[in-house]
């Protein structure tokens, strides 16, 4: 067995580091507005980046991307998650946001809709949770019927992170197939289309404000119903996991950061006489973050060599998410109770890697239903 990372994959760890270090973190306080990168902070740090040659460092190079390797990519988020300078959920800075659906398209759909999002040119939203469906999108109630050259989707979704600048929306609704079935299908739907209304921006403890959308009586054209078959299967679980490991690597580059920041503050922090480092409830909840961040770094990592040997990665994936982002918030919570009243401070990043890391155990599968999965699939190796 090797540990060791590949030479060029520790100097890119170390590359990203310092740019970390130097360009992301001085100003990470106050680059966000609206839950969104500011503009001329996102042109700043593009620029900054640039030489770094990791522009579509994650898109497959048939699409003009780099398409490096999971263990490169884990390199990559992990190190970026460092600091809170990105929005947590659009850490778009190497590479626009690009779903699964998106780069499956193919033909007229892909040059109308990926490509450009590969260009920066379009910006798209994915909406799939519904009132009545978020971890079950099986109980979704909007509805796409057939019609003459279409369809004519009837229905609402809800917590749709950037809709309200999107140029089209990745929408799911059930179709009633030939064989009179109910499937959930994807339509590409422009968001300018009569009959979409956006409704109220949610606030919440985390800096996205997700958006309502309604449909009423939206007519998409036949050939926008995006089909997806076997090959659309794989890619969807391929992206699942991938996502799922994407969560483990930055929750270490969460706990990495709060190890860095207990560690400095017990160093330094005096009361009763002595060092915050010295007692030994403080070296409890320092060495548990340190021993999680190894096992969770492992478990990472390993998922990520896998994947890219061709090997499955279900069970691996669940691992890391859950696993990632349960210790990453409670190393964020050991961080916040070492640094007393500062730690609640908003000059600190401490209380924003709080709430973000508490929000990932809800977003993109809570860890309840994945653990739900991953058990059946534990189960089931002992029938
Ligand atoms: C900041 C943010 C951004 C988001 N962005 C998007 C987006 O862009 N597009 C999109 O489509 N959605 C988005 N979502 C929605 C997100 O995916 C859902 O919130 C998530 O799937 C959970 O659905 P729900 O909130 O309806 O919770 P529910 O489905 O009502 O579940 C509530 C809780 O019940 C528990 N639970 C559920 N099922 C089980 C079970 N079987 N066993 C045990 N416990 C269970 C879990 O603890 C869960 O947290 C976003 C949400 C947030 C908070």
């Amino acid at each position: 067995m090797d540990f060791e990372l590949p030479e060029e994959l520790k100097a890119l760890k170390q590359t990203l580091r310092n740019f970390v270090d130097k360009e992301m973190i001085p100003i990470e306080r106050n680059t966000l507005e609206g839950g969104r990168l500011k503009p001329d902070i996102e042109k700043h740090l593009k620029e900054k980046a640039k030489p770094l040659g990791l522009w579509l460092f994650d898109v497959p190079e048939e699409l003009g991307g780099q398409g490096f390797g999971m263990l490169a990519r884990v390199v990559v988020w992990e190190e970026t998650s460092r600091s809170i300078a990105l929005p947590s959920r659009a850490a778009a800075l190497f590479s626009p946001d690009v779903s699964p659906i998106l780069l499956g398209l193919t033909g007229a759909l892909r040059e109308k809709y990926l490509m450009p999002v590969l260009r920066g040119e379009k910006k798209s939203c994915f909406a799939q949770t519904e009132p009545d469906a978020g971890a079950d999108p099986a109980g979704m109630r909007t509805r796409a019927e057939k019609t003459d050259g279409g369809y004519v989707i009837n229905g609402s979704k809800r917590f749709i992170t950037g809709a309200g600048t999107a140029d089209f929306a990745q929408v799911f609704a059930k179709f009633k197939g030939e064989d009179g079935k109910d499937t959930v299908n994807c339509f590409m739907v422009d968001m300018k289309t009569p009959g979409i209304k956006l409704g109220r921006q949610l606030e919440l403890m985390v800096d996205d404000r997700p958006w309502e959308i309604f449909f009423e009586n939206v007519f998409v054209p036949d050939d926008q119903r995006v089909s997806s078959g076997r090959e659309g299967a794989k890619l969807a679980q391929a992206w699942l996991n991938a996502g799922r490991l994407r969560h483990g690597a930055r929750s270490a580059g969460v706990m990495d950061r709060c190890l860095e920041l207990a560690c400095t503050y017990a160093n330094q922090r005096k009361t009763f006489g002595a060092p915050l480092a010295d007692r030994q409830l403080i070296q409890d909840m320092i060495a548990d973050t340190a021993m999680e961040l190894h096992q969770l770094r492992l478990m990472v990592y390993h998922a990520a060599w896998k994947f890219d040997s061709g090997q499955d990665i279900r069970d691996e994936a669940f691992m890391c998410k859950v696993f990632g982002d349960d210790r990453s918030f409670r190393s964020a919570s050991r961080c916040m109770q070492i640094h007393g009243g500062m730690g609640l401070s908003k000059e600190l990043p401490i209380e924003r890697l709080f709430r973000d890391q508490r929000s990932m155990m809800i977003t993109e599968g809570p860890n309840e239903v994945l653990k739900m999965s991953y058990a059946r699939r534990v189960l089931a190796k002992y029938k």
